[in-house]
């Protein structure tokens, strides 16, 4: 095994060498505060069971969580609501952008997973309609993950999503009109934006996604967030579908569950090690960060850890 030293001059090396591919990328603009993000940061983090974090570049530099929060948000739901989330939501990659509206018409209103957008947002329901005060829930569950107060729902990117949220409502609403969402949509998309607007670095979401690691257990206090079935369930979906449309080639190139967010970050989960966070914020054509891939590929590959 690496040595610690050894590792973060490993991710030195390779955040060098992926860095000059920020240009390939395009940073999110449909939400217009994210395009004010300078394009060439890039951060990479690398947390272990033992509690060690190695990283290399701009790894305490917050970003706007985006997507990746729909992994916090489902193990929440899981929680609350346990087998019956899966009548409402199904489990099978969606082969779809993240935002598609076709397939929940022809699918009557079920969503293809929980990590595209309109899973998310039943998501988002679920926890709307059985937690009592929602969105600090959901603030508080990843502060208690990472162990830090400091993480925030960042108010601009708030607004400027829930201004520029057409698609999202479209998607809500369609659900609702199926009888599959049961709180009130404007309700239900507060709570989805504000999660998307968590503001967080790469040293702390990779702290704080720990128990996917582990069986469902947070290593540094040893709580069990969630059962064993479930952690195995979410990094299954991971798998297929944390990608988007670009799953399958992840699963070819890389072989690990993994998540991205259109602010640039791609969380990778490799069990019984630790969790692996980049970040860099131009994306790809599915939406996915050029450079933030380039990374945890190259890196997957020189430790060994595909699963397959
Ligand atoms: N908030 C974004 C949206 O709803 C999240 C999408 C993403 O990160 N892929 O479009």
């Amino acid at each position: 095994m690496t040595q610690p030293h050894q590792l973060n001059a490993l991710l030195d090396t390779l955040l060098q060498q992926c860095q000059p591919l920020y240009v390939e990328g395009k940073v999110a603009d449909y939400i217009p505060v994210l395009s004010q993000v300078e394009p060439e940061q890039v951060g990479i983090a690398v947390a272990t069971l033992d509690g060690t974090v190695y990283s290399a570049g701009a790894a305490t530099q917050a970003f706007s969580l985006q997507s990746v929060s729909k992994i916090f948000a489902l193990v929440m739901a899981m929680n609350r609501i346990g087998d019956e989330l899966w009548q409402r939501v199904n489990m099978e990659p969606s082969g779809q952008p993240f935002n598609s509206i076709v397939q929940l018409e022809w699918e009557k209103g079920i969503p293809r997973n929980p990590v595209i957008n309109a899973g998310a947002i039943l998501v988002s329901d679920v926890l709307v309609s059985h937690y009592s005060a929602s969105k600090s829930a959901f603030l508080t569950f990843i502060r208690r993950l990472c162990g830090e107060e400091a993480i925030y729902a960042d108010p601009q990117v708030y607004l400027s999503e829930l201004e520029h949220g057409n698609r999202n409502a479209a998607l809500a609403y369609l659900m609702k009109s199926f009888g599959n969402i049961d709180a009130e949509v404007p309700q239900v998309l507060e709570q989805y934006f504000h999660q998307c607007a968590t503001a967080i670095n790469c040293e702390q979401l990779a702290r704080s996604l720990l128990f996917l690691a582990n069986r469902g257990v947070q290593p540094h206090n040893n709580e069990q967030i969630c059962s064993r079935r479930d952690a195995h369930r979410v990094n299954a979906i991971l798998s297929t579908s944390g990608m988007y449309d670009q799953s399958g080639e992840f699963a070819f190139k890389v072989g690990l569950p993994a998540k991205s967010g259109v602010g640039g970050a791609i969380i990778a989960i490799v069990p019984q090690f630790g969790v692996i966070t980049a970040w860099s914020p131009p994306l790809n054509r599915f939406g996915n960060s050029v450079v933030a891939m380039q990374l945890i590929s190259l890196l997957a590959d020189e430790l060994g850890l595909s699963l397959f």
